[in-house]
């Protein structure tokens, strides 16, 4: 950050940043798994297309931005690794409340690779609830633009943990389902794959999922997905850099199906950390000697 590599211990930013004032600011995750980064391009463009909406500038381009991200891994040592980069709006020298002003923030780091379904979970599948906190509009936050708007989706989860499940995913405003906090959501019925369509982040693991599924020619389409169709579906996962394709066999308390992981989620797990090994969507760390 600002120009600097530093242990994660001595990362930090003003209070003033309007980043963590006003949530100001957008992000992006890509994962490094066994050495490498996995579709890192898309990642960065999304990320530029965030900046590119919020009217948001930084001085580095996409080539410009691997290079910190592949320093910040090969620094951390991780063969295995969550890389989060963020642009925040930053401070403004005069302390005005024009956005305009502020001059925007960079900061890029690596940690050890996180996942949202713990290794129990991946074995048994993760147990949801449907909340009935309303995932914020997309005509109020563009979801598209991946950013830190969470109040919802952190008062969705204590919402889950009080009806005693591990995670949840909310509604949109016309009462189909959303995403949940820090994934999307799919459905499996009669063999066809459906995810939601809109109000959701376009995350790279969706995109993926849609590329395997052609692969494997399983149909899979975005549409609007009930909660009646969660509820009768034969299975479900969910998606996410961090994590992959992970099994949900429960919401609000009842099984998906046979409340086992299904096939199709099975095959598509697979699929996801195989195609890890797909030279075209791999970007291979230099480490330094140890
Ligand atoms: N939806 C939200 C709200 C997210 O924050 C994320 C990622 O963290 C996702 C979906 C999944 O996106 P991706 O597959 O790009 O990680």
């Amino acid at each position: 950050m600002d120009g600097q590599y530093l242990p994660m211990s001595e990362a930090r930013i003003s209070v003033l940043d309007y980043g963590f004032l006003h949530s100001d600011a957008t992000y992006d995750v890509v994962h490094v798994w066994k050495g490498a980064f996995f579709r890192l391009d898309a990642h960065i463009d999304r990320f530029l297309n965030g900046l590119d909406k919020l009217h948001m500038s930084i001085p580095y381009d996409t080539d410009q931005i691997a290079a910190i991200l592949h320093n910040c891994v090969a620094l951390s040592g991780l063969q295995n690794a969550y890389v989060e980069f963020i642009c925040t709006r930053g401070t403004s020298p005069t302390f005005s409340r024009d956005p305009r002003d502020a001059v925007n923030r960079f900061i890029a780091f690596a940690i050890p690779f996180g996942s949202v379904a713990n290794p129990d979970q991946m074995q048994r599948g993760l147990h949801a609830a449907i909340s009935d906190v309303v995932r914020i509009p997309p005509p109020s936050v563009d979801p598209t633009i991946k950013n830190y708007h969470w109040l919802d989706l952190i008062t969705g989860l204590y919402d889950a943990y009080n009806k005693g499940a591990e995670t949840v995913i909310l509604k949109d405003a016309n009462g189909t389902l959303a995403e949940g906090p820090g994934f999307n959501l799919f459905t499996v019925k009669n063999g066809h794959v459906t995810t939601p369509e809109h109000g959701v982040l376009l995350g790279i693991t969706r995109q993926t999922v849609f590329d395997l599924c052609a692969l494997h020619q399983i149909p899979c389409t975005a549409a609007a997905v009930s909660e009646e169709a969660l509820r009768t579906a034969d299975e479900a996962f969910i998606s996410s850099t961090a994590g992959g394709v992970m099994p949900l066999t429960r919401i609000n308390g009842d099984p998906i199906g046979t409340g086992n992981i299904g096939p199709i989620t099975q095959l598509l797990t697979e699929a996801y950390w195989n195609s890890h090994a797909d030279a075209s969507l791999r970007s291979v760390v230099s480490y330094p000697d140890p």
